[in-house]
């Protein structure tokens, strides 16, 4: 008989937390890296944002926007940004598209608050702001907390203005109040969910009147600063998108410093990684990275990935080489890279904890999402896992098997399903979070730095 201490070792599987395997120079690329994920995150707080920071990125790696029909060659390194709210970027391969290409796709959009189309009203002399959330929001976390103000609005002769407030320091915020616990008896006994009703995301924007005679003089007062500083009526909001969203820093989290905390990490985490990835990365075949709008409400409309630009795009990329569009999706491969729930000891009755992704332990590959039967996740197949797992071994990548929490207990989608459609081998994957969609979304170092070295893996498979 074998001694079994060898034998555990030769048979089962063990788990371990990634700081009791990392190396010392690895940990030290590892802090380099989330100095630079965490500025990333702090700027590009809407999609929008995110593309501008992205793209600023890009070109000073030496990326240039794709020109339609321009010639390419190897070593071409090419930007695409749809609408200013997603963004496809590729390096052009040592070898042809007909042989397929590697994807990293991650989204750029994260839950929050948009204004409504007449979002402005005077109540009890307070103007409020009204709002529609976007994405799957816990209302009762976005009561008092301090939130800025981002977006474009489109004027009536067409002109466009940008809009933040609430940015830089010493700016004013909004806030939504909640209410006082000495008055909450009646709010406490609610179900959670409804403890904040959507209607009552009403942002407080000013309550100074306008000096004068008549009604509304602080909605007045209000809508006279914003045309100071814009040059824009009540009207010109009817074709506007402003959303709100958290402005507390992206900050350090844990004695240790070991973790990071901030605002729409959700998807921003994976798509800095598949940014720096793409950048860093040797790849031989032609490398693309997808950073996607609209993944938090389904992936519809023209900048979610279920839409035609992305086709476009890379038929652009195969017509350059006489290569037929879906001859290349066939031999492609997809990294969905999107996060995942990190294991919370504090709620640990909704997940099953052998199958759940602790943080340190590296990326979370995820053979299937969905939820019940696995429905709407797309189920890749033991193959596809296989040559995964095979290219983060070589590379010496911390990685573990995810699913996102108990059976029944609910379940999430990611842009997979949508690459898989187009007969891309996809496959799910991404950093483990604690309180996903929350205004403070809390991720390992580690795991951040895993999510980059495991998409520059893949690109260089
Ligand atoms: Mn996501
Ligand atoms: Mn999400």
């Amino acid at each position: 008989m074998t001694d079994a201490k060898k034998l555990r070792e030769a048979l089962l599987l063990e788990r371990k937390n990634g700081y009791d395997v990392i190396s010392v120079e690895l940990s030290q690329q590892m802090e380099a890296y989330c100095q630079g994920y965490m500025d990333y995150l702090d700027k590009g707080r809407t999609e929008r944002l995110c593309v501008r920071e992205t793209v600023a990125l890009a070109e000073a790696e030496g990326f240039t926007p794709y020109e339609p029909n321009q010639s390419l060659k190897a070593g071409d390194k090419i930007y695409h940004v749809n609408r200013d709210k997603s963004v496809f970027l590729a390096v052009i391969g040592s070898r042809p598209l007909s042989e397929g290409v590697v994807i990293g796709a991650s989204h750029i959009d994260s839950p929050r608050l948009d204004l409504k189309p007449y979002p402005l009203v005077e109540n009890s002399d307070f103007c409020l702001l009204k709002t529609h959330y976007y994405g799957g929001i816990r209302k009762y976390q976005w009561a008092s907390i301090p939130l800025m103000l981002s977006g474009v609005v489109i004027k009536a002769d067409g002109s466009r203005v940008e809009v933040e407030i609430g940015r830089e320091p010493g700016d004013p915020v909004l806030t939504i109040p909640d209410l006082l616990p000495h008055l909450a008896a009646r709010q406490s006994q609610k179900p959670l969910h409804s403890g904040i009703e959507g209607e009552q995301l009403n942002l407080l924007a000013g309550s100074h009147p306008y000096p004068g005679e008549g009604k509304d003089r602080i909605k007045l007062m209000v809508m006279a600063l914003l045309n100071e500083k814009y040059g824009i009526v009540e009207s010109d909001l009817l074709s506007a998108e402003l959303s709100a969203v958290p402005i507390h820093p992206v900050r350090e989290v844990g004695l240790d410093r070991s973790m990071i905390g901030g605002y729409g990490q959700d998807d921003r985490v994976c798509a800095y990684a598949t940014l720096k990835a793409l950048f860093d990365a040797a790849g031989e075949r032609t490398m693309v990275c997808v950073l996607a709008d609209k993944e938090e409400v389904g992936s519809v409309g023209t900048t979610g990935v279920k839409g035609r630009t992305f086709d476009w795009f890379m038929r652009k990329l195969c017509d350059s080489q006489n290569t037929h569009l879906q001859d290349c999706f066939a031999k492609s491969f997809c990294l969905s890279t999107d996060v995942t729930a990190g294991y919370d000891p504090n709620f640990a009755d909704v997940y099953e904890k052998n199958n759940s992704a602790m943080l340190n332990q590296g990326i979370g590959l995820c053979k299937y999402t969905g939820s019940r039967g696995k429905s709407a996740g797309s189920d890749a197949n033991a193959e596809t896992v296989a040559w995964v797992r095979q290219k983060l071994e070589a590379a010496g990548v911390l990685w573990q098997m995810a699913e996102l929490g108990k059976v029944d207990e609910g379940g999430g989608g990611t842009v997979a399903q949508f690459m898989a459609h187009r007969d891309i081998d996809t496959l799910d994957a991404g950093t483990p979070v604690l309180a996903m969609h929350a205004p403070f979304e809390v991720t390992s170092k580690l795991d951040c730095f895993m999510t980059y070295l495991a998409m520059k893996a893949v690109f260089e498979g």
